[in-house]
């Protein structure tokens, strides 16, 4: 298993709230990526629909495939806006020339920017968002910022120096397993925990281009569609360790079932997890219904406090806490 996904959030405006408080969130608790604020962690998310993007069609020779990298993109971001019970929506916008990251009035989807690369070799690709710290601000697009967490700019580049492929199975690296992982972090999720979820933070052996319960549970609490495709509930609860509250525990429900909940979907089953936050609380939304079991397990590999880095950041924390066994119930 190699570490291969990264993803970067850069922060508009530096703004360090030191007195931090932990109402509950006002999304789901788990898997977005989160801006701190003297209200709490923000879950990050687009404020407006559809959520537009611009491609560099230009590739190198790292690129194999028959397929057309607009093809690819297309293909990656329609994975997320089918899913069920969302209302996310994005569009291909102009195409872009620009050949670096910034935050500015495009979304850029590149394959020939060099980023940061050449400090993080192994890295396939990297999604550099901006997001709004405070309200009333300059949104860099004509208009002023709305609330905290709000993303600005999102930018996806792929490493021009590593090895890809167009065509789903070729010999080189899956660019669309590559791009669906990146495009969740585009609209605002971190990584999870759940081996079988696209934003599981390393690549599969095999190409992965279809999203699991997880992924549909996160970008489903990040855009609710009004009208849900599937009856969904929330489990919560409380993880605690000789009676004091767990903080960054990862707690999944499993089903016990051979269910497919999301029939006329293309989704994987997979188990539905949520990170306990600073008083132990747990919150895993987009449940469907179904037998359970509910499983709490440090982070403590194959994914780590280096891969939701920015989990225990946003609630005033070095580090999610692993000094306990798993424990089912
Ligand atoms: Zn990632």
């Amino acid at each position: 298993m190699n570490r291969t996904f990264l993803t970067t959030t850069a922060i508009a405006a530096a703004a360090i709230i030191a007195m931090i408080l932990y109402p509950p969130l006002p999304a789901s608790s788990h898997l977005n990526d989160f801006t701190a604020s003297n209200a709490g962690p923000q879950p990050d998310h687009w404020a407006a629909l559809p959520v537009q993007w611009n491609l560099n069609p230009a590739r190198g020779g790292n690129i194999q495939g028959s397929r057309s990298v607009a093809d690819v993109i297309q293909a990656s971001f329609n994975t997320w806006t089918g899913a069920p019970n969302t209302a996310l929506s994005a569009v291909r916008a102009a195409d872009s020339s620009a050949t670096a990251a910034g935050f500015n009035t495009t979304n850029l989807i590149c394959f020939v920017c060099n980023g940061d690369f050449s400090s993080e070799a192994e890295t396939l690709a990297v999604t550099i968002t901006t997001t709004a710290t405070s309200v009333g601000d300059s949104d860099g697009r004509g208009g002023t910022t709305q609330f905290v967490g709000q993303i600005l700019d999102a930018d996806l580049l792929f490493n021009p120096n590593k090895n890809f492929t167009t065509d789903i199975g070729g010999a080189n690296q899956d660019m669309q397993t590559v791009a669906t992982h990146e495009i969740g972090h585009f609209f605002g999720l971190d990584h999870s925990a759940i081996v079988r979820a696209i934003m599981f933070p390393f690549t599969p052996e095999t190409a992965n281009t279809t999203l699991s319960y997880d992924d549909v549970g996160a970008i489903s609490a990040t855009y609710p569609k009004g009208s849900p495709d599937v009856a969904t509930g929330v489990i919560s609860g409380a993880v605690r360790l000789s009676g004091s509250p767990v903080f960054g525990a990862h707690v999944f429900a499993d089903s016990q079932t051979t269910a497919q909940s999301f029939s006329g979907f293309n989704v994987r089953k997979s188990p539905i997890g949520a990170m306990s936050l600073p008083d132990g609380t747990y919150s895993i939304t987009g449940v469907p219904a179904d037998s359970y079991l509910v499983t709490a397990e440090p982070l403590d590999l194959p994914v780590t406090n280096d891969d939701v880095s920015d989990f225990p950041k946003a609630f005033n924390k070095t580090a999610v806490q692993t000094n306990f066994n798993t424990r089912s119930h």
